[in-house]
């Protein structure tokens, strides 16, 4: 899709390759789920998964009809559904289109028992060692292994709720370890944070999601220091310029008043283009390569920019965030997580992809 309004994003398939490779370095001989949900991240399905076709071991994803659609494709690629099924009628297709389900609750193992699952598809066993979302209890996991185990492969799985912070992962690994005792399956443990952070102790089917974009999972380290590079920029221009005068405001509710004479930039670029509402006065952006902050609040369409100091005319190049200034700091500014910038990216911005 193109467009005439100037805001694009530019994924830089390069970059995602790079970034599958980091992680294929950190975890050795064990594979990889590279993990596509939410529309990759937001950087788009099927430009993500064709990118990383060569090199990617299977896909994670949640969304059914975006997995059968993938199928359809022609890609055989081993699929994981990380949410599973929701429905035991969904198994029908997860056969035909060959998708290996996550399951977690007991009355899904008695659908799986129900049906006439093929001996060569796996099925995942989700364990809740700590995070307390989704997972089988020690008796649930005991139950669900003896009911499956030779009828097909098995894999443990658990997640990490905090590999990226102060109590780190070793605390659930034991929980894990002494729900599973003598269950001799592969296992399924770590995402970004691990893989970075704890690449021995990820399983043998490890699920990178976020440094597969080139975000950092850490708040204290940048996705630079990790070898990461960003895979989404989004950029648009300056549409208008303001000369105010000490003592004017900026923009919706006032938020920011000038205390000097200053030269404003309007960037066409605002929260209906994914662009956090919460983000404050002082969020970095880069224009025509310059580091300065916006002014006020983010309305739907645009944004204010301060270029008091800056040589800048209508037309300047705005980065909101990717190449030269990390999702990551502009998150942090706005109280939120690179995740969520980049699945928040909406269908009205123009896509450029670099391979
Ligand atoms: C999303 C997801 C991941 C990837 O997590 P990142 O922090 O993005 O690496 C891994 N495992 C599961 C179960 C997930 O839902």
């Amino acid at each position: 899709m193109n467009t005439s309004r100037p805001i694009r994003a530019i994924i830089d398939l390069a970059a995602l390759r790079h970034n599958h490779a980091v992680a294929r370095r950190q975890v050795g001989a064990n594979k990889l789920w590279a993990v596509v949900k939410a529309n990759a991240y937001g950087h788009g399905l099927e430009r993500a998964v064709t990118a990383l076709a060569k090199e990617a071991d299977g896909f994670a994803l949640i969304e059914l009809e975006r997995a059968i659609a993938l199928r359809q494709s022609g890609l055989t690629h081993p699929f994981l559904m990380l949410e599973g099924f929701y429905d035991a009628n969904e198994l029908a297709l997860f056969i035909r289109h060959r998708l290996i389900p996550v399951v977690h609750r007991p009355d899904q193992v008695r659908a799986l028992l129900a049906v006439d699952w093929p001996a060569d598809l796996p099925v995942y066993l989700k364990l809740d060692s700590g995070m307390h979302r989704l997972g089988f209890d020690t008796v649930g996991v005991a139950e669900a292994q003896r009911a499956l185990a030779g009828r097909m492969p098995l894999v443990l799985m658990t997640h990490f709720a905090d590999a990226d912070g102060p109590r780190g992962i070793d605390w659930q690994l034991e929980r894990f370890n002494a729900m599973t005792p003598d269950m001799n399956h592969p296992r399924s443990l770590g995402n970004s944070a691990a893989i970075l952070r704890y690449p021995d102790k990820v399983g043998d089917w490890a699920r990178p999601g976020i440094m597969l974009y080139g975000g950092s999972p850490f708040a204290e380290v940048t996705a630079d220091a990790l070898d990461l590079r960003p895979v989404m920029t989004l950029q648009s221009e300056i549409i208008g310029i303001q000369s105010i005068g000490a003592g004017e405001s900026v923009g919706y509710g006032c938020t920011f008043t000038a205390d000097k004479p200053m030269r404003i930039g309007v960037v066409a670029c605002g929260y209906a283009d994914g662009y956090p509402r919460h983000a404050p006065t002082g969020t970095p952006v880069l224009v025509d390569g310059q580091r300065t902050r916006t002014l006020g609040r983010v309305s739907m369409d645009k944004l204010c920019v301060d270029l008091t100091h800056l040589k800048v005319g209508v037309g300047g190049t705005a980065v909101l965030w990717g190449e030269r200034l990390s999702a990551d700091e502009v998150a942090i500014a706005a109280g939120t997580i690179s995740y969520e910038l980049f699945c928040a990216l909406p269908p009205r911005v123009a896509i450029e992809v670099r391979s």
